[in-house]
């Protein structure tokens, strides 16, 4: 039987610029059980000729019989199947896994064979007996000398029982006594029925030979049978070559090889992982610092109120000089009452004057600062801001200037020890002022410019008479009715209180009216932006992972072009390459995700320790920066794997 028939077989190399001819019509019939020398000088065409009887290549022109059947038109898939089942190749540069055992690179083929039929392929241990190797299974092809190397590399290519074994120069890189050994393993082979195409220099070597073919510039020079050798009987090696489909029993040894590839490049497997790890990280803690800035914004926007005025005596500029506001207007408490009757648009006692100051606030024995604000008793109605314990101030009690106080949380905690204490009917001095605590302000909890519960609140008149020493008020608070409009509600306010003081309409500095719902929509801007600003954190943080993980995926993949040139030369297919590859990166993915998610949360709790600022982690930013990190690693880590298993064999294996 003819095992191998070309006819006109042209091979051309395409480089940039230059078309190489190699092979100029080769017609060549090999039969079964032959053992072939290829002779010929260094750059004839062996290699590219054995290339393509071995499939790893292909030729540009001519068709090619294997076993009477027309190859030149199958797909990739097809060529990966015919060398798993029929061929062994054997390289002059032995072509191990570096990082597999011995065992492990003979048995690698059967695993792309796809047949756990025991009978479709050979013991692994039993072919390393076979090449005096039994001793040495556990080893890495680095601990052992070239030429076991070689023979572990026909081990490997005898795993499936193959028609044929090509070997290039298999003994170019051997001393004399691992040649010997090479050869007469080859030999035996040869007499077992396996047939032989071997590429060599040594022409002590053609005499185990029963064909000797010369090469010359692409042609064939001569072909001679040698009739001192005869080929060997052929036995019968007809085997139904069919495919297993895919089971789970195949995701099974993907993962051996995933796994088995990732421990083995140990360097690479934690790079991969820390690329993925950074991303993560730090799109969560940025995303968690940001929303966390985001949300006391928000907080202090909702603790300024809306439909509020403030009304405040102005400060009048005179070349450049700034004079002490209120030097042309003194706000009293009879305006209060004045403003309410004469402009409709103020809510009913929707009006609070404020005097405000610090003070020295004691209580056993513990001395605090703060600020101490003399208030209108409508306060909590006006402000929404109702004692969480106790009770506030009445109008009878401010009449009275009755020395009763309310206290923020800050306080409380900086006073009695302890923010959940109940500080109602104890007493505290201000100012060496003997108060009696009657309520407790609900907290604000805002942080960022002001603590809004580190402060005291007292009667208005209390603080008029015993406190400031002056009726004068320092502000208002005026909260007008919703459908009004805020801006000719502050006119009219302006007008009446420069008409109830006396002073010309010119003065209209005098009075200053800060439209509190127009600082809240400039604080709903600034959030914005905020968010804005957050989201192309957001978006930098992972652009720069995602650029992290596909460099070192990239790296990677480009430096194992050659293992997956080889895996393809053994006859694993393109989805095997795939999958292998898809796995590991998703193992790398999720295992640095994870990681990842970690060490945000970490660095999240870690600034929010030592800044002092609130940070929130969302389920968002988890699913984001996973998601992402995720989907980048696997597409940087199959990409550049699918890429590389497009090549032909033996340019995946030339790869540097
Ligand atoms: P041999 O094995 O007989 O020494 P080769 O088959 O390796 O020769 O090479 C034959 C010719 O083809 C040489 O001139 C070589 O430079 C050229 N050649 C081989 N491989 C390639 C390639 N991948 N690209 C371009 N030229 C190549
Ligand atoms: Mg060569």
């Amino acid at each position: 039987m003819n095992v191998i028939e070309l006819k006109g077989i042209k091979k051309t190399y395409h480089l940039e610029e230059l078309d190489v001819p190699v092979l100029h019509g080769i017609d060549l019939i090999i039969e079964q059980g032959e053992f072939v020398a290829i002779m010929g000088h260094s750059g004839s065409g062996k290699s590219t000729l054995l290339n393509i009887l071995g499939l790893l290549d292909k030729p540009s022109e001519g068709s090619y019989k294997l076993a009477g059947i027309e190859i030149s038109k199958y797909s990739d898939n097809e060529l990966a199947a015919l060398r798993n089942h029929y061929l062994g190749f054997v390289f002059q540069q032995f072509n191990l896994l570096p990082k597999l055992t011995i065992l492990e690179n003979v048995a690698l083929p059967s695993m792309y064979s796809g047949s756990k039929d025991a009978q479709q392929h050979e013991d692994p241990a039993k072919l390393l007996e076979m090449v005096g190797l039994s001793e040495r299974i556990t080893h890495r092809p680095s601990e052992i000398s070239g030429g076991q190397q070689q023979r572990v590399a026909i081990a490997r290519a005898l795993i499936n029982k193959p028609l044929i074994i090509f070997a290039d120069e298999p003994t170019g890189n051997l001393d004399t006594k691992s040649t010997r050994e090479i050869i007469k393993i080859l030999k035996d082979l040869n007499s077992s029925g396996i047939t032989i195409v071997m590429v060599t220099h040594e022409p002590e070597l053609t005499t185990y030979a029963t064909r000797i073919i010369k090469v010359q510039d692409g042609l064939i020079l001569s072909d001679e049978k040698n009739e001192s050798e005869s080929a060997s009987v052929s036995k019968n090696h007809s085997r139904q070559f069919k495919r297993k489909p895919f089971s789970l029993a195949r995701i099974k040894d993907y993962c051996v090889q995933a796994f088995g590839s990732l421990t083995g490049n140990k360097m690479r497997s934690i790079l991969s992982i820390l690329g993925v790890m950074i991303g993560v990280a730090s799109l969560i803690a940025m995303l968690a610092v940001g929303t966390g800035a985001k949300k006391s914004i928000e907080d202090q926007v909702s603790g300024l109120g809306s439909n509020l005025l403030m009304v405040s005596p102005g400060s009048s500029q005179k070349q450049g000089i700034s004079y002490d506001a209120g030097a042309r207007m003194r706000i009293l408490e009879e305006d209060i009452r004045d403003l309410e009757l004469n402009i409709p648009e103020i809510e009913d006692e929707g009006i609070v004057g404020y005097i405000t100051g610090r003070g020295q606030v004691v209580a056993k024995g513990n001395n605090y600062n703060t600020r101490v604000e003399g208030v209108s008793p409508n306060f909590p109605k006006t402000r929404g801001s109702y004692p969480v314990l106790g009770r506030f101030f009445t109008k009878g009690e401010d009449t009275l200037r009755a020395r009763v106080a309310v206290l923020g949380k800050t306080v409380v905690k900086e006073i009695f020890g302890d923010e959940d204490f109940n500080p109602v009917g104890e007493y505290i001095k201000i100012n060496r002022i003997d108060f009696q605590v009657i309520g407790v302000l609900p907290p604000k909890g805002s942080k960022g410019w002001r603590d809004e519960d580190d402060k005291v609140l007292i009667p208005l008149n209390t603080a008029m008479y015993r406190f400031a020493g002056s009726k004068e008020l320092h502000y208002l608070d005026v909260q007008v009715k919703s459908d009004a409009d805020m801006n000719e509600v502050g006119e009219d306010i302006k007008t009446r209180l420069l008409l109830t003081h006396r002073l010309p309409s010119s003065e209209r500095d005098a009075v200053r009216v800060i439209n509190m719902a127009e600082i809240q929509a400039a604080m709903e801007a600034m959030g914005k932006a905020f968010s804005l600003l957050l989201g192309s954190i957001a978006f930098i943080s992972l652009l720069v992972g995602g650029i992290g993980i596909m460099n070192i995926m990239f790296v990677s993949v480009s430096e194992r072009t050659k293992e997956i040139g080889l895996r393809k030369a053994i006859g694993a297919n393109n989805t095997d390459i795939l999958f292998q590859f898809i796995i590991e990166s998703i193992f790398v993915c999720c295992v640095g995700g994870l990681i990842g998610i970690i060490v945000g949360a970490g660095i999240s709790f870690i600034i929010s320790k030592f800044a002092d600022w609130d940070t929130i982690i969302t389920p968002f930013s988890i699913v984001l920066g996973f998601g992402f990190s995720v989907f980048i690693g696997l597409i940087f880590g199959v990409w550049p794997a699918r890429k590389a298993s497009l090549l032909n064999p033996i340019d995946a294996l030339r790869h540097d």
